[in-house]
């Protein structure tokens, strides 16, 4: 399978390699500066006596992207916290239906007891 760009055509992380020799991976920048931008990573790079070639795959990010990506980030993480709580409070739930099941049949359980105990003492 071939990525392909809208100015780097299909293949050219493939075609690409760094001063090392090493092929580029296409990898995605989830920084708020270069939001969603894919780059070419390579296996070395920031390592001692890598070359430290680097390039982006994509071009940069338009001024309304970079506005829009911050606060769709934290639509995310808000949206992230929801699920969390509500997967907190299903858990809850889930407790107390346990802890009602439990009381029902103790309930039954001494009711029953308590009329073998009416009809041995009648
Ligand atoms: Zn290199």
């Amino acid at each position: 399978m071939s990525e392909g760009n809208s100015w780097g055509g299909n293949n050219w992380s493939e075609l690409t390699r760094c001063s090392c020799g090493l092929r580029a991976k296409i990898r995605t920048s989830w920084t708020l500066a270069n939001p969603a931008m894919r780059f070419l990573g390579f296996p070395n790079y920031g390592k001692n006596g890598a070359c430290g070639f680097f390039s982006w795959y994509d071009p940069p990010t338009c001024a309304r992207g970079r506005q829009v990506f911050p606060k769709l980030v934290d639509k995310v993480a808000a949206l992230e916290e929801f699920v969390n709580e509500v997967a907190r409070l299903e858990d809850v739930v889930q407790r107390y239906r346990t802890r009602q099941k439990w009381l029902v049949i103790t309930l039954i359980s001494i009711m029953l007891l308590n009329g073998l105990f009416l009809l041995q003492n009648s």
